[in-house]
């Protein structure tokens, strides 16, 4: 099981869920191998971009899902039919095969 981050994040993108992700498994366009560091930087364009979580390494604490201002983070089972292509975007980020 893991979270994912919805189409809200997206224009918003202020890396609030990165700050308190014990695992640092949200990753950004730029880094999705990394520690979520490039999310932090200065230059970070928030503006145009989104977050994504790695299923594989998330531990669904749920840290995430009250800090996000759109709420744009819901429990992969609880995501609202309209962002459900959502969670396919999320495992695709990280190469990984979406659940059937
Ligand atoms: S649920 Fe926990 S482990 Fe998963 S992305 Fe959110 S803060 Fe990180
Ligand atoms: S807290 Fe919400 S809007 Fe901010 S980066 Fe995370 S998912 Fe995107």
């Amino acid at each position: 099981m893991t979270y994912i981050i919805t189409d809200p994040c997206i224009g918003t993108c202020d890396t609030a869920c990165v700050e308190v992700c014990p695992v640092d498994c949200i990753h950004g366009p730029d880094d999705p191998e990394g520690s979520g560091e490039e999310a932090k930087a200065a230059d970070f364009d928030a503006t145009s971009k989104q977050l994504f979580i790695n299923p594989e390494e998330c531990i669904d604490c749920g840290a995430c899902e009250p800090e996000c201002p759109v709420d744009a983070i819901y429990d992969e089972d609880e995501t609202p039919e309209e962002y459900e292509p959502s969670i396919a975007h999320n495992y695709k980020f990280f190469g990984q095969d979406p659940p059937s």
